[in-house]
């Protein structure tokens, strides 16, 4: 499963339904989000990790 599937999959557990992707962005409520892998080996943990975009400040065009 990719990144991006397993991002979207994070997402939808959590309830959020209003999100979109710009390539291998995820944008929740106009924030950027990039997605990582996480390898941390936590029970819990699903091998994925949304760390906010800081050049969702610079999207001006
Ligand atoms: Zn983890």
């Amino acid at each position: 499963m990719s990144l991006k599937a397993r991002a979207q999959e994070k997402v939808e557990r959590s309830g959020i339904s209003n999100y979109s992707f710009d390539r291998d962005i995820l944008v929740m409520c106009g924030v950027r989000y990039t997605i990582e892998a996480c390898n941390c080996g936590e029970p819990g943990c699903d091998g994925v990790r949304l760390r906010k975009s800081l050049t969702s400040l610079a999207s001006g065009m």
